[in-house]
């Protein structure tokens, strides 16, 4: 049996054209080859990130930046917006760097609600705010531009967001809305093998940035402005993976960023249509749902391990079973990155067949 084709919500299903464009021979990354490189990636990322300003390529995985984002920004104190299990994280993870953080917290499956973000941040003592725009683990996606306007409010405090599983599915406008750090592992809707992730971040961070003592180096932001200038990174990049993300970039540009963004709404459509048809409700509320994924409560009587099992074994395709704490009572579909309908309607004819 070939490996399953993933429609799970990450890592997703890699083209083949994509690792041709990764198994190029491998260049110096000191050098104007490189450079070129670094270089042609920036206008298509700087459009899907809404930016003017650099966007950087870590190659970790996106909690490096995640932590990063703390670790040279938040001084005083950060509050984080939690309401599924990455965001509930990311709370966990200011405590182990150490930062003083309080959270919002919502039932997993609700949306951040931007009124309560307010009220909490009039407290005073943020100089931080982390936010994820769409939940991956519950199909929640909040409204990054209400949560936006009330940030910016409060002129000290800077946002941080993460769009790992919207980047590139939806819109973004960074400058717009004045997001200070913007980032995306490309794993998700960029359908690239793990390891990059690609962020921007905004005038005023750099500035907090460089007046943060324990920011360390692999991770320093001021470290990768610099290099960045120079259309380069602080240490040796996953250069394999920044010829796929050229690659990536191209076939966007080719697409048109419309059309792209119009295919992921379609593709969503038809997996909501295809629960509707068959009963499955969704585990977020009605205008909060992810276009990127969906998720499903698993319902009652329902064996979902022998559905995904018998659709992994007859049909060679993967979907997930639900994640950390609503594994099992949930089920997960992605339909981001290179899918299109023809696709979709393979796994949904897949799926079918194993219901009866
Ligand atoms: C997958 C995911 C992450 C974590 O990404 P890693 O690549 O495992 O570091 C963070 N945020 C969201 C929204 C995700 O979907």
């Amino acid at each position: 049996m070939p490996t399953p084709k993933l429609f799970i919500p990450g890592p997703i299903d890699v083209s083949h054209a994509t690792y041709a464009a990764m198994s190029r021979p491998m260049i110096g990354h000191r050098g104007s080859e490189f450079e070129a490189l670094y270089a042609s990636t920036q206008p298509g990322l700087q459009q899907l990130a809404g930016t003017k300003r650099p966007v950087f390529l870590s190659t970790s995985s996106a909690w490096g930046v995640m932590e990063a984002a703390l670790r040279n920004l938040t001084q005083k104190k950060v509050l984080t917006l939690c309401n599924g299990a990455f965001s509930d994280k990311w709370f966990d993870v200011a405590k182990k760097c150490g930062k003083e953080v309080e959270k919002l917290q919502y039932e997993w499956g609700q949306p951040i609600d931007p009124a309560q973000v307010r009220t909490k941040l009039a407290e005073g003592g943020f100089d931080t705010v982390t936010f994820i725009h769409n939940e991956t683990s519950t199909g929640v996606m909040s409204d990054l531009a209400a949560i936006a306007a009330v940030v910016k409010s409060f002129p000290d405090v800077l946002l941080i967001v993460d769009t790992v599983s919207s980047f590139s599915a939806v819109p973004h406008a960074m400058d717009e809305l004045g997001i200070d750090v913007l980032l995306a592992g490309v794993q998700k809707a960029m359908a690239l093998p793990p390891g990059l992730t690609v962020f921007a971040i905004s005038e005023a961070a750099l500035e907090r940035s460089k007046a943060s003592k324990d920011r360390g180096y692999y991770f320093d932001f001021v470290e990768f402005e610099k290099n960045a200038a120079a259309n380069n990174t602080p240490s040796t990049p996953a250069i394999s993976l920044i010829f796929g993300l050229q690659h990536i970039l191209e076939t966007i540009a080719a697409e048109g960023l419309e059309n792209r963004f119009a295919r992921h709404r379609e593709n969503n459509r038809l997996i909501h249509d295809w629960a509707a048809r068959h009963g499955f409700q969704h585990f977020a509320p009605e205008g909060f749902r992810s276009v990127s994924l969906s998720c499903f409560h698993t319902p009652e009587g329902f064996d979902q391990s022998a559905f995904i099992k018998n659709l992994k074994t007859k049909h060679n395709f993967l979907i997930n079973g639900g994640y950390g704490k609503i594994k099992g009572i949930t089920f997960r579909i992605s339909n981001m990155g290179n899918e299109t309908s023809a696709t979709m309607n393979e796994l949904i004819a897949a799926m079918d067949d194993v219901l009866g």
